[in-house]
């Protein structure tokens, strides 16, 4: 059975950087699925600007008829912090058998280290690593022995493994962020084309940001 990718973050708001990563990641690497996960209550923002069910509504509308993608709210079901690893260890008590592959952007890859229980993540599934063209790995540090211990270029390793491996993958860079769009927001400019238009229309209806 083909993989499950798992994509947490806070989307807020959800954006075309996310979006396209997401789906050459599904295509790419043959993932049944991508689950976006936004996360409930984020361990190391602090706040988020629109609420978690905000936020979620706004993963929904953007995704909406895209065949392999879906809305899982299961970190705004749990109280507490969200963490990443129970996140796992959720996915992995309902998809006992299946490959998990936790797909991270390369910013969010080198906070890594700081993750609550970050060693265990590849007990319980992969990482893939959505990088620039051109960008090189680092090769020395924690995440430096990560990559020669557990890296691997074949696809086909996310296919017939469960877990433990770390895959970068190049994507499509769009240098987009949520942080400018709030801002831009914020100073009564539009984001279109930055974000499906149903997302942008919800954004500007339900007066967030
Ligand atoms: P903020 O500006 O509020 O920090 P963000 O745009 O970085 O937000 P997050 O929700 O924090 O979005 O990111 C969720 C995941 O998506 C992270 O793994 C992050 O690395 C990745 N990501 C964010 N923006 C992009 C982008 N433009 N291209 C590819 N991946 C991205």
């Amino acid at each position: 059975m083909k993989p499950i990718g798992v994509f947490g973050g806070t989307f807020d708001p959800v954006h075309y950087g996310h979006l396209r990563s997401a789906f050459e990641m599904l295509q790419a690497l043959r993932f049944d699925e991508v689950r976006f996960i936004p996360c409930g209550d984020p361990p190391h923002r602090g706040v988020t600007y629109a609420s978690a069910q905000e936020r979620l509504r706004l993963v929904q509308l953007a995704i909406e008829g895209q065949e392999g993608f879906i809305a899982d709210d299961r970190e705004l079901r749990r109280d507490g912090p969200s963490y990443t690893v129970d996140t796992l260890t959720s996915l992995r008590e309902e998809f006992p058998d299946r490959s998990l592959g936790l797909i991270v952007g390369m910013d969010a890859f080198l906070g890594l280290p700081g993750w609550h229980r970050w060693d265990e993540i590849l007990e319980i599934a992969h990482i893939v690593v959505a990088h620039r063209p051109g960008w090189k790995a680092p090769d020395i540090g924690v995440l430096g022995e990560l990559i020669s211990e557990h890296g691997t270029h074949r696809v086909d390793d996310l296919h017939s493994m469960k877990n433990g491996r770390v895959h970068i993958h190049a994507v499509t860079q769009l240098e987009i962020a949520s942080t400018e769009i709030r801002d831009l927001i914020a100073a009564g400019r539009d984001p279109r084309f930055l974000m499906p238009d149903q997302v942008r229309d919800a954004i500007l209806d339900m007066k967030i940001y």
